[in-house]
């Protein structure tokens, strides 16, 4: 008998809580400008099995990409564990506003911080803001990012590689240069990397490169900033049900989305979430440094 290479052997979404997930996803396409508020099927965020025990308490928290999709997730769960919270976002107004009201809801401060992670002098007042408005800077979640499918290489042009690149990999060098001096011991830097960063991705060549590179990142920025105490870590998300493939992809293939996953569907974002916790909080994972902790929904690591 062939060895098994997956928990499932049919063709059925796997659940794995009681708390049961959405296992196919509409055929939506986001047009440019819609966001998460658009979504026909709302991504889930709000983690109501999730009970906070105060592991951030009194913690700042920056996270770029925090609007919507995974960085919203993160965003309201470190409120839960007592963080206040600001989010660097790129256009999402309404998505901004609606973190905020969650973050709120929790019992802790939100700031907002419209931006662009490729603008180095803006990198730096975002940070500025942060410490002056809620007092200091513990935690940074490198988070924002972008992708745009292709079926060859070849079209690829210079400048949406110096785009994807300049977003995904730049902007994490600028805000942590940006953070690094207010950063102390017990404080800590987790980076959104990517399953196509661990796999490869045959329509994503030039995201897949940069998620990579965040995990090299991860790991030299780990050993580099050890003797300061500061851990470095990151989430290698799998499928994410988020704005960010309906933005990308074809209806019918966002219909498909998550699908080649062993669990056969998308993560949702409050499946995400729990673990930018563990690998924040020193409670959790002060032993713990340069890793990329795969979330994937698929039988082992990678
Ligand atoms: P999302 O669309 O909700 O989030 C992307 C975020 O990036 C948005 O908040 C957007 O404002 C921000 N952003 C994009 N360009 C920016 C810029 N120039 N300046 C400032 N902010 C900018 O999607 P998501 O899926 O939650 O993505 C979050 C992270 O997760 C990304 O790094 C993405 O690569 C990663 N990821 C997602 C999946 C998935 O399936 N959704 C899988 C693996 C990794």
């Amino acid at each position: 008998m062939a060895p098994r290479t997956s928990t499932s052997t049919g063709d059925e979404p796997v659940q794995t809580s009681d708390r049961i997930q959405p296992g196919r996803m509409p055929a939506q396409h986001l047009e440019p400008g819609e966001q998460e508020a658009d979504l026909e099927l709302q991504p889930r965020f709000k983690a109501p099995d999730y009970l906070g025990s105060q592991k951030l308490k009194g913690r700042i928290a920056l996270i770029s990409g925090g609007d919507s999709g995974i960085g919203r997730a993160v965003a309201v769960i470190f409120a839960r564990e007592g963080a206040d919270v600001a989010i660097i976002y790129h256009s999402s107004d309404e998505d901004a506003e609606e973190t905020r009201r969650h973050v709120e809801e929790e019992g802790t401060r939100c700031l907002l911080l419209r931006g662009d992670v490729r603008d180095r002098e803006w990198c730096k007042q975002a940070v500025e803001r942060t410490v002056q408005t809620l007092g200091g800077l513990d935690i940074l979640v490198n988070n924002a990012g972008y992708h745009k499918h292709v079926d060859s290489i070849m079209d690829i042009d210079d400048e949406r590689l110096c785009e994807t690149w300049e977003i995904n990999m730049g902007g994490y060098f600028r805000l942590t240069q940006a953070a690094l001096p207010h950063l102390k011991r017990g404080s800590s830097i987790v980076n959104t990397g990517s399953v196509t960063g661990l796999r490869g991705s045959a329509d994503l060549l030039d995201y897949a490169s940069t998620k990579g590179a965040i995990h090299a990142f991860t790991k030299s920025l780990a050993s580099n900033l050890l003797e300061r105490g500061i851990r470095v870590n990151a989430v290698a998300p799998g499928p994410v049900w988020t704005p960010l493939n309906p933005s990308d992809i074809p209806a019918q293939e966002v219909a498909e989305f998550g699908r080649d996953a062993d669990m056969k569907r998308p993560a949702q974002p409050e499946e995400l979430s729990p673990a930018y916790v563990f690998l924040a909080a020193p409670s959790c994972s002060s032993y713990i440094t340069g890793i990329v902790l795969p979330v994937t929904g698929s039988v082992g690591s990678i």
